[in-house]
């Protein structure tokens, strides 16, 4: 297949064969160049990373594009990503901050790219797209974060009528921008994603009315998420005797796609040590890493936790790792796709030494895990961290080595998931500035019955 550029991956979402899209080859950086970019600005690291990914937008349109969106007004402080240590819970763990754009949750970090990229790429091509997604939290809210307000681009954004927490609907619902469309629907997140499917698979309404979409198979949110295992490495390694010294990060999982981000960074030569990959009791990934099994579950079998943005049974970003772990040989990569479908699951314990290989280690963390760490996150650091923080931070501490760094990446910040708190430490989280009174303010919001031709009708009738 002739291959795609960036920008046609990013607007398509899916490779021309309805497969999923990886670059050709992945680039490589040198531990000069590592050393160079230890004094950039966070922009222009992500600039530079970026630009080995990126070969279809001009140079300095991609410089730009990253100052504008990685700017301390957008991400509350000039780092853009903090280390938060955590010195008295263990030596040598700490945060990395992810939480600080508009939605606080890590998703902004790839969003606001996205917004700011989209907007100037549909401008080039004299197009514009409709965005079509589901969510049942946090990608929602990223996704219409970073599109409000935008030239060319609508978001159409279902979620299930009732079923978020009062915070996150306040985030998503009080957004008034005219092209922002809250969809909330009668019914649970699988039946906003089956709406999603029809609608998009309907391929006639999807090309006459520019159907996009946001999902986290999108290969630009991989790629901008790389930046930050970078920015994590200069900021644990800062003045450590060796300039190429190891850091651990730790993941708490659910599609796979912030952790796959962590092993794109780590083949391109940064010096990461281990990916520990933390599940909630939703295992499938670390069955996988365990056992070399992958049997993922049907959404009857996935579990309502409380770090629900875990909740995620069939990993959608899984196989492209499966692709690096089969030597990238697509004509392999399907047969074993193939034996999923029909077999329900497969087996690669053949290949576990090459888990070890490219650094992954894995664990599962359970509700009463989640209270118990973040008591004592709170009771031996003063930091409270959100329940999805806690599944990697449980999962982190055995895995920490002397002299290695344990980067546990904090997912969302803990007012997002306040219950949980409260469940723990018997008082709610605390609230960022600015977002004292957002349950109060009024919302925009369309409570629809799910069914396909009213959401097209309600698409077709707002469309850009
Ligand atoms: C999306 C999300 C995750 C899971 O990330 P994946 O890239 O899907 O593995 C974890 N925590 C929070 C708070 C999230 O919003």
């Amino acid at each position: 297949m002739a291959p795609q550029t960036f920008t046609d991956v990013l607007l398509e979402g899916l490779a021309p064969d309805g497969g999923l899209a990886v670059p050709e080859s992945i680039p490589q950086v040198t531990p000069e160049q590592l050393q160079a970019w230890r004094s950039l600005s966070y922009a222009d690291l992500a600039y530079e990373v970026l630009k080995l990914f990126i070969t279809d937008i001009p140079e300095q349109d991609l410089r730009e594009l990253t100052r504008k969106t990685y700017r301390p007004e957008v991400f509350g402080g000039e780092v853009i990503v903090p280390l938060k240590p955590l010195e008295s819970l263990k030596p040598g763990v700490s945060l990395l901050g992810l939480s600080e754009g508009p939605t606080l949750a890590f998703k902004d970090m790839a969003m606001q790219f996205l917004g700011n990229l989209f907007e100037y790429v549909l401008a080039r091509r004299g197009t514009t797209l409709n965005i079509l997604g589901a969510t049942s939290g946090d990608t929602g809210s990223a996704a219409e974060y970073a599109m409000r307000g935008k030239q060319g681009v609508a978001v159409f954004m279902l979620s299930p009528a009732g079923r978020m927490s009062a915070f996150q609907r306040a985030q998503m619902y009080s957004l008034q921008d005219a092209n922002i469309h809250n969809l909330a629907v009668h019914g649970v997140f699988d039946d906003c994603q089956d709406i999603v499917k029809a609608v998009s698979g309907d391929l006639a309404f999807k090309t006459s009315h520019r159907i996009g979409a946001v999902n986290s198979i999108n290969w630009a949110r991989i790629a901008a998420q790389v930046v930050y295992y970078f920015h994590g490495w200069r900021l644990a390694t800062e003045g450590a005797a060796d300039p190429m010294a190891q850091v651990s990060f730790a993941v708490p999982s659910g599609n796979f796609g912030n952790i796959l981000a962590g092993h794109v960074a780590r083949s391109m030569g940064l010096p990461i040590r281990r990916l520990v990959l933390a599940t909630n009791e939703n295992n499938v990934l670390e069955e996988f890493f365990r056992t070399g099994i992958y049997r993922p579950r049907a959404s009857s079998e996935t579990y309502e936790t409380s770090s629900p943005s875990m909740d995620i049974s069939k990993a959608s970003n899984f196989e492209r790792f499966v692709y690096d772990l089969l030597g990238r040989d697509p004509a392999r990569l399907k047969a074993l796709w193939d034996e999923l479908a029909a077999q329900g699951s497969f087996d690669l314990s053949a290949c576990k030494p090459q888990f070890a290989q490219y650094g992954f280690v894995s664990g599962t963390s359970t509700h009463a895990d989640r209270l118990a760490t973040i008591r004592q996150v709170h009771a031996e650091t003063g930091v409270v961290i959100d329940p999805h923080t806690a599944d990697g931070v449980k999962v982190a501490l055995p895995f920490v080595e002397p002299g290695v760094p344990m980067l546990v990446l904090e997912t969302a910040l803990p007012v997002k998931f306040s219950a949980t708190i409260e469940e723990a430490l018997g008082q709610p989280a605390p609230r960022p500035a600015g977002f004292e009174n957002i349950e109060q303010l009024p919302q925009r919001v369309r409570t629809v019955d799910g069914d396909v031709q009213t959401i097209k009708d309600l698409i077709a009738a707002d469309a850009v």
